[in-house]
């Protein structure tokens, strides 16, 4: 089956795009649970963290730190949360591998970190 952010790295559904590189993405959240809520995946369709070769598991942690760096200095949150989700049970919705950048400011308790699946 092809997963939707497969779909958005073959430009069949739109996304709006912060970084690509030959493996990975980085592309805004379609349902921010912050201003800036980011995506970055691994290009290859592969579920989950442990299904990733060494290669993915490097590219993915320095296009999320890259693309954090450039969060910080746009939209200079006081923090941020990088969450991964792994299975249903844990949250996770699309079955292709993804890191979350969430921005944070403080006081914004009302951000729900996270939504069960
Ligand atoms: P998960 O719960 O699997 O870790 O997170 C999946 C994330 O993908 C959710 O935060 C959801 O809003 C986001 N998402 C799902 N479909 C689309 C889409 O078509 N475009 C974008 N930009 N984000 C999506």
């Amino acid at each position: 089956m092809t997963s939707v952010f497969t779909r958005i790295v073959r430009g069949e559904i739109p996304a709006f795009k912060l970084y690509e590189d030959e493996l990975t993405l980085a592309f805004l959240d379609i349902n921010p649970a912050a201003r800036g809520h980011t995506l970055v995946i691994a290009k290859p369709e592969l579920p989950g963290l442990l299904d990733l070769p060494p290669e993915l598991v490097t590219a993915t942690a320095l296009t999320t730190q890259r693309v954090a760096r450039a969060i910080v200095a746009a939209l200079k949150p006081d923090g941020f949360n990088i969450i991964q989700n792994n299975g249903s049970a844990a949250g996770q919705v699309v079955f292709h591998f993804h890191i979350h950048i969430i921005p944070r400011w403080e006081g914004d308790r009302s951000v729900k970190l996270w939504r069960p699946g």
